[in-house]
């Protein structure tokens, strides 16, 4: 299979002491990546790069100031930053008129904000040098709108709104942003989804497991140069969306 390697490569992965992100994580220091975790749970953190042998970036992606002094660290110790999986996110379902509005504003923010504001942060090093992978954890909910989820669906449109016009601007530059969107996936993120549909997903063998993912973002990360896997999407086979 063509593809390259990612042997010494600097990466970075945000949300990456639970979930998909640690899984992804797990995958990249196996590929030969240098690995750096930016999570705000300190503990999980500490856990998760005691286990896979990355380096723990205890930050909270809302104090952007501390991001981008946590991406300029990296550069200044490294002289470069490869690869950005832009991961963290929330879920907020149900409803609109049920439930509590005020946890959409964090869902939103995380979802969006903090995590175009982490792919502007380690832009300009991968441009000086020429090179540089950015992806985005969106969701199949960035592709179709998901009923049960409009908040949510939102947000992972704007994810794609981001990812395709960031991704034209920096191409002449050498550097890629994609997206990978899977259904719905096995991790902490789903305590949030309603018990009933949870349960009857778990039943229907429709939920996937983190490694799906991870192995899809290790895929896009190791296409030759000159060559974009735009936005992958990964669903459980019996996912009726
Ligand atoms: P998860 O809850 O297992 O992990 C999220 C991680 O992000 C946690 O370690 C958490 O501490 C960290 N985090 C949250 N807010 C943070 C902040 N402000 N600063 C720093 N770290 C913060 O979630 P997951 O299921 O692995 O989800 C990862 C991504 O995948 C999200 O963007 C989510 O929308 C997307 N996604 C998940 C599913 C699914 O079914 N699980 C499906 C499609 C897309």
């Amino acid at each position: 299979m063509t593809g390259i390697s990612l042997d010494g490569k600097i990466a970075a992965i945000t949300g990456g002491a639970s979930g998909i992100g640690l899984e992804a994580a797990q995958a990249l220091v196996e590929a030969g990546a240098i690995v750096h975790l930016f999570d705000r749970d300190e503990e999980a953190l500490k856990t998760a790069c005691d286990e896979i042998g990355a380096t723990p970036v205890a930050v909270d992606l809302f104090d952007y100031a501390a991001v981008d002094a946590a991406v300029a660290d990296i550069v200044a110790r490294h002289g470069r930053f490869d690869i950005l999986y832009a991961n963290a996110g929330a879920y907020v379902g149900g409803k609109v008129w049920e439930g509590d509005a005020s946890n959409w504003d964090m869902m939103l923010n995380l979802n969006i904000n903090a995590t175009f504001r982490s792919v502007r942060a380690v832009l300009p090093a991968m441009m000086a040098q020429g090179s540089g992978d950015v992806i985005l954890t969106s969701s199949i909910a960035g592709a179709v709108p998901v009923v049960a989820e409009p908040i949510y669906t939102a947000s992972k449109h704007a994810v794609q709104a981001f990812v395709h016009t960031v991704r034209r601007q920096v191409a002449p530059s050498g550097v890629r942003v994609a997206a990978v969107l899977p259904g719905p996936v096995h991790t902490p993120l789903l305590k949030d989804w309603d018990p009933e549909r949870l349960r009857k997903e778990i039943d229907a063998g429709a939920l996937m497991e983190p490694r799906d993912v991870a192995e899809a973002v290790l895929f896009m990360l190791t296409r030759r140069k000159g060559v974009i896997v735009r936005d992958l999407v990964i669903l459980p086979h019996s996912f009726d969306i």
